[in-house]
C-alpha cells in the first residue's frame, strides 16, 4: 500500500478528549431559520494543505462556503478564485489581510500557514471580527497558544483547531466501541505515525517555522489519539529521540521520537513519531478484545477491526459530515449559527502542545515529567 503523505495520509488527530462523542449541531438539529444558512469562509495560505485539501471541500459542505483568498501570490489567487467562484474583490494578501474586517461576506478564517504563523493570524482574524479555525499544530508554544485563545475570547470569536479525524467516521467509530467496553478494560494504548520525509527545504525541517520535527507535524496524531482514546489525561510523560544529526534533513528538527504517557487509571500509552519511515497506526488493547486501526488517520481508507484479532473488520457508519473536512468546516460554522463551543476547540490544541512541550524536556533531560492536572 502507498503511505506517502500525499496520497493519503498526512496528520490525522482524534477526537477531543473530554469531548468525545458526535459533533454538537448537526445541520439537522439546527434551527429552522440557520439550517440552509452557509457561513463564508476565507482560506489563508494556498498551499499543499489549504488549496490541495481544503478548498475543494466546500462543494461538500450545507452550512460553510468559500469567499475570500488570502495569498501572497496574486496570480495563483486569480485562477484558483476563477476556478472556484470567488470574487476578484474577496482577494487579499498578507499586507492587506486586516481589511478583512470591513468584508462582511467573511465569518471565518481558516489558517493554512507554516506553524510559526498560526498565532499571529489567529489573533490578527480575531481582531478584525472573524472567527478562527486554524490548522494543527496550533502554534509554536503554549505561550502563544495561550495568546491565540485570549484574544478570540476578548474578540467573542470562537477558535477551532484543524483535529480532522474528530469527524472521520472509523476514528470515531473506534472511540464509540471503546466507550462501549467492547474491549473490557482498557490496558494500553499504542500508536505510530510517521512518513518519510524526503525534501531538505521544506518549511517543516526549519525548527523556527515548525517549531519542532516529526512530532509536531504528525506524531501530534498518536498523541491527540491516545487522549481522545482513552478519554484521559496523561499525567506524566517519558520520552526517547533518536536522530540521526547528520542527516541534512534533521539539522535543526527531531527524526524519531518516541514517547510513553502515564493515564490515571493505569493505562499506558507507547507512541512512536517519525519523520523517516511510513507508519500510520492505532491499537488499543483490552482484557477482553482489541481495536485495531491501520491506516487510522489517513484522508481516506482507514481500517478498522474489533475483536481478538484482524479477523473481523468493522465498517463505520457515515460520519457528521459527507467528508471528514466537510463535518468539520461545518461545524464550527454550526457552532457559530447556535453559539456552542466547537469540539476542539482552542483549548484542545494548547492541552497538546503543553504535552508537546514537555516531551520534548523529557527527551532532553531524559527523565519522565510529570504533567500539572
Ligand atoms: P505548505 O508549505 O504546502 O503551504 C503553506 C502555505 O503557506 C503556502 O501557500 C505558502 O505560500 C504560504 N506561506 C506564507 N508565508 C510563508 C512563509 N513565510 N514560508 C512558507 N510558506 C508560506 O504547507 P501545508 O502542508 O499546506 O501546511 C499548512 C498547515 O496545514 C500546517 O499547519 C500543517 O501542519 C497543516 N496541515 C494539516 C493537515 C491535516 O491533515 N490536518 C495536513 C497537512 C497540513
Amino acid at each position: 500500500m502507498d503511505w506517502n503523505r500525499r496520497n493519503i495520509m498526512l496528520s490525522g488527530g482524534a477526537l477531543a478528549a473530554g469531548a468525545i462523542g458526535l459533533p454538537a449541531g448537526a445541520a439537522g438539529a439546527l434551527p429552522a431559520a440557520a439550517a440552509g444558512r452557509k457561513l463564508g469562509y476565507a482560506v489563508v495560505g494556498l498551499g499543499g494543505y489549504g488549496l490541495g485539501i481544503i478548498v475543494p471541500q466546500f462543494a461538500n459542505c450545507r452550512n460553510s462556503k468559500l469567499v475570500a483568498l488570502v495569498s501572497g501570490d496574486a496570480a495563483k489567487a486569480r485562477k484558483v478564485a476563477a476556478d472556484y467562484g470567488v470574487p476578484e474583490r474577496n482577494l487579499y494578501d498578507y499586507r492587506n489581510f486586516d481589511s478583512i474586517r470591513d468584508n462582511p461576506e467573511i465569518d471565518i478564517v481558516y489558517i493554512c500557514l507554516p506553524v510559526s504563523m498560526h498565532a499571529e493570524y489567529t489573533i490578527r482574524a480575531a481582531r478584525a471580527g472573524k472567527h478562527v479555525l486554524c490548522e494543527k499544530p496550533m502554534a509554536l508554544s503554549s505561550a502563544e497558544c495561550a495568546s491565540m485563545i485570549a484574544a478570540c475570547r476578548q474578540a467573542g470569536r470562537k477558535l477551532m483547531i484543524g483535529y480532522r479525524c474528530h469527524f472521520e467516521p472509523t476514528n470515531l467509530e473506534a472511540v464509540r466501541r471503546a466507550r462501549a467496553g467492547e474491549i473490557g478494560k482498557l490496558r494500553y494504548f499504542r500508536s505510530e505515525h510517521g512518513f518519510t520525509f524526503n525534501n531538505p527545504n521544506a518549511w517543516r525541517l526549519k525548527k523556527a517555522m515548525s517549531g519542532g520535527g516529526s512530532l509536531m507535524d504528525i506524531g501530534i496524531y498518536a498523541l491527540n489519539a491516545a487522549r481522545t482514546m482513552t478519554g484521559e489525561e496523561p499525567v506524566a510523560v517519558y520520552a526517547q529521540e533518536t536522530t540521526d544529526r547528520s542527516d541534512p534533513r534533521f539539522r535543526e528538527v527531531e527524526d524519531l521520537i518516541g514517547f510513553q504517557l502515564e493515564f490515571p487509571s493505569g493505562v499506558v500509552g507507547s507512541c512512536m513519531s517519525m519523520y523517516s519511515a511510513n507508519q500510520n497506526h492505532i491499537l488499543l488493547v483490552g482484557d477482553k478484545g482489541r481495536i485495531e486501526m491501520e491506516p487510522a488517520t489517513a484522508y481516506r481508507g482507514n481500517r478498522l477491526w474489533v475483536g481478538s484479532g484482524r479477523g473481523e473488520e468493522v465498517v463505520p457508519a457515515p460520519g457528521p459530515g459527507a467528508t471528514q473536512w466537510a463535518g468539520q468546516l461545518d461545524h464550527l460554522a454550526q457552532c457559530i449559527l447556535q453559539d456552542k463551543e466547537p469540539i476542539v476547540a482552542g483549548e484542545e490544541g494548547l492541552r497538546d502542545m503543553r504535552i508537546i512541550e514537555a516531551i520534548y524536556r523529557s527527551a532532553r533531560e531524559q527523565k519522565r515529567i510529570a504533567l500539572q492536572a
